[in-house]
């Protein structure tokens, strides 16, 4: 039986099967309360998935691309290892993440780009574009050139720029409210810390 396609709908069920989105009243570790608490090393822990999650990016990339060969998908550690990794896989590169080095995001681990090597950056969850931004800089530091960005998941309505062409599965919006203004607080429901409800 040929695969279900990954569209908007399909993904939130998905996601939503395997516990990487959970609906209720959470406590962020920021401090804001949300109807929504999103995980997506809960889709990622399948490799099936994983592989399947990192074609469909790829799929998505691909035509922005124009035909350049890309020789590396890049993502920040931890969130997006397996991101980059699944991309890579479908786009035949390689696989980089880079990490914290003195509060720096670089290349690290003997991972090199040749000059001018045309590259994509990925991650998770796209919120503020911030992380995505870290890894571009770390791109370009090393030589390489950002072709395009893309994430699993895009939590800005879209909004974020990063001034190359993106891509993502699946645009989500996750409301976060300070505790003395959320909705569900004054409708009396007491929020909980996700990963507190057992799941496997
Ligand atoms: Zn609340």
């Amino acid at each position: 039986m040929e695969p279900e396609a990954l569209t908007h709908d399909s993904l939130l069920r998905l996601f939503g099967e395997r516990g990487a989105l959970l609906q209720g009243h959470f406590l962020l570790t920021s401090g804001l309360h949300s109807p929504r608490y999103l995980q997506c090393a809960r889709v990622l822990m399948d490799p099936v998935l994983a592989t399947r999650l990192g074609a469909e990016l790829a799929g998505r990339l691909r035509p922005l691309l124009g035909g350049t060969m890309v020789g590396a998908v890049v993502a920040p550690a931890l969130g997006g290892v397996l991101v980059a990794h699944e991309v890579a896989r479908a786009l035949g590169c390689r696989g980089l993440f880079t990490e914290r080095q003195d509060g720096t995001m670089t290349l690290r681990r003997g991972f090199t780009l040749d000059p001018g090597e045309p590259v994509v950056v990925v991650e998770d969850v796209i919120t503020t574009g911030g992380s995505t931004r870290e890894v571009m800089d770390a791109v370009t530091a090393r030589g390489g050139r950002v072709a395009a960005a893309g994430s699993l998941v895009d939590r800005s309505g879209g909004k974020v720029d990063l001034g190359v062409p993106r891509r993502t599965l699946l645009e989500l919006e996750v409301p976060a409210y300070p505790a003395d203004a959320c909705p569900l607080c004054a409708s009396g429901s007491k929020p909980e810390k996700p990963g507190s409800r057992a799941a496997r």
